[in-house]
């Protein structure tokens, strides 16, 4: 498989280069040629597989040519062996026709481990294979930084460093990154914001000679391999179902775009999906430009449900260079534009198709807070506030209710106590693999927010300089 820029003119590369690139060189991001086909037969094939083979079947013609077989085999059995449920993605009925899909059972209680914890085996298995080492910098307000920690700690090839606001994540947060005290992990409390520390990681990776010295690298949401890895859940969600013969619709509770666009690619590769529903909280991007077809950058404001905190979703490029035929000179123009303006109109003809799949839907907090109550009252279930905006999303906007839809629950309750807690009355408990994590040692060292602290921290705690 061979891998184009959005942008179309960056090299054409092959997966493993892409893996280690993140974003191409014309500012674009990597999508597939073309789209795996999967028949009718192919998916129905998938039925009674476990999840990690349902996800070798799926991620395989994606890494064709760059990882063999056996050692993908490897990686995703061993990824999705030690999660905490035997099912790896539960599907849990709310009502008729009403499903979720638990996507909280990774090491870090949120679906991103369900794609970090592969891309960070195949980021060791490609370094092993190249002789090569990495140093992995990034800026988390919470989510992200666990699960890239997790997935990192420990790899010999790779060393990690995260900046989060120092007292400006969740204390579940912080321990879920400070607790683990492997060599190659180094958290650093940044004084300042998320912003601050965001744009720390940016004059990092524009210092090409810095870059070049510790061999830079990210792991966030605008890799492929990440999206390649999300893709499987969907067909597993459909094919439990009873896809082929059975449609299903997906709600997704959405910040960058990822996720749900994962689904899309899913329907590319000829999954039977009738319906996607995006979810957001009141920074609502993405739900007015379903709404209007204009994308009007605005600022962000803290929810209760903070990793859908965005202000532009990167990822919706990728679905753009598709809506306009892959022509990556419009994409270019176009993203240029919005960079400049903070808004993006696009052509009615290419608003007709992106709404032929997705509507959008927006809750602020007290209607986050007051469904969480709902449905626990209702179904008896917990949920988290990110969960629950997918879970009244695709309610909302369901188009026919003879299919099935399935709302992604994007994080475990417990990951947002004290949310959960006021909406609900009820506290909900860690699983008991993470029960003691209040009572764990943390590793943590503090900095200014200051490019020259970065630096000099860097180059002196990797281990593999
Ligand atoms: C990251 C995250 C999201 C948003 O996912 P995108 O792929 O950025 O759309 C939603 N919910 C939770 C809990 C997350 O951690």
């Amino acid at each position: 498989m061979r891998y184009i820029s959005t942008r179309g003119s960056a090299p054409v590369l092959q997966f493993d280069d892409v893996l280690l690139a993140g974003l191409a060189r014309d500012g674009g991001l990597y999508v597939p040629e073309t789209w795996p086909a999967f028949s009718a037969d192919d998916i129905r094939a998938m039925r009674g597989l476990s999840y990690a083979d349902v996800a070798f079947r799926v991620i395989q013609p994606f890494v064709a040519g760059t990882i063999d077989d056996a050692a993908l085999k490897t990686i995703l059995d061993d990824t999705y062996h030690g999660f905490g449920h035997a099912a790896v993605a539960p599907l849990k009925q709310l009502g008729a026709n009403d499903w979720v899909m638990e996507l909280f059972h990774g090491p870090t209680l949120a679906f991103k481990d369900y794609a970090l914890q592969v891309v960070g085996r195949l980021f060791d298995h490609v370094l092993t294979k190249r002789g090569q080492k990495i140093t992995i910098v990034g800026a988390t307000s919470g989510d992200t930084g666990s699960a890239a920690i997790e997935a990192c700690r420990d790899r010999a090839n790779i060393d990690i460093f995260i900046l989060h606001p120092q007292g400006r994540v969740s204390e579940v947060q912080r321990r879920q990154m400070t607790t683990i005290l492997s060599d190659n992990v180094h958290n650093l409390a940044v004084d300042g914001s998320f912003d601050d520390c965001q744009d720390l990681v940016k004059a990092l990776f524009n210092d090409h000679d810095f870059r070049d010295e510790v061999g830079l690298s990210a792991v966030n949401s605008i890799n492929w391999a990440r999206i390649m890895c999300q893709i499987a859940y969907y067909f597993w969600g459909a094919v439990q179902l009873g896809a082929p013969e059975r449609p299903v619709s997906f709600s997704v509770p959405s910040g960058n775009f990822g996720n749900v666009y994962a689904g899309y690619a899913a329907l590319q590769m000829g999954l039977p999906i009738a319906q996607f529903v995006v979810g957001s909280n009141k920074n609502d991007i993405l739900t007015r430009f379903f709404d209007t077809g204009i994308m009007k950058m605005d600022g962000v404001s803290p929810s209760i449900s903070p990793s859908m905190d965005i202000q532009v979703s990167s990822n919706f490029e990728r679905l753009l260079f598709d809506l306009y035929d892959r022509d990556g000179a419009a994409i270019a123009d176009l993203m240029t534009t919005f960079r400049q303006t903070g808004v993006m109109e696009m052509s009615q003809g290419c608003f007709d198709r992106a709404r032929q799949n997705f509507d959008g839907y927006r809750l602020d907090d007290d209607e986050t807070r007051a469904a969480i109550r709902a449905v626990y009252d209702t179904t008896g279930e917990l949920v988290d506030p990110h969960s629950v905006i997918g879970i009244v999303a695709g309610r909302k906007c369901n188009r026919d209710v003879t299919i099935p839809m399935v709302a992604l629950a994007t994080a475990h309750p417990a990951k947002f106590p004290d949310a959960v807690k006021q909406a609900s009355g009820i506290y909900p408990d860690l699983p008991p693999r993470l029960s003691d994590l209040y009572d764990r040692t943390e590793k943590v060292e503090t900095m200014p927010n200051d490019i020259a602290s970065l630096m000099a921290h860097v180059r002196a705690k990797r281990h593999a300089a």
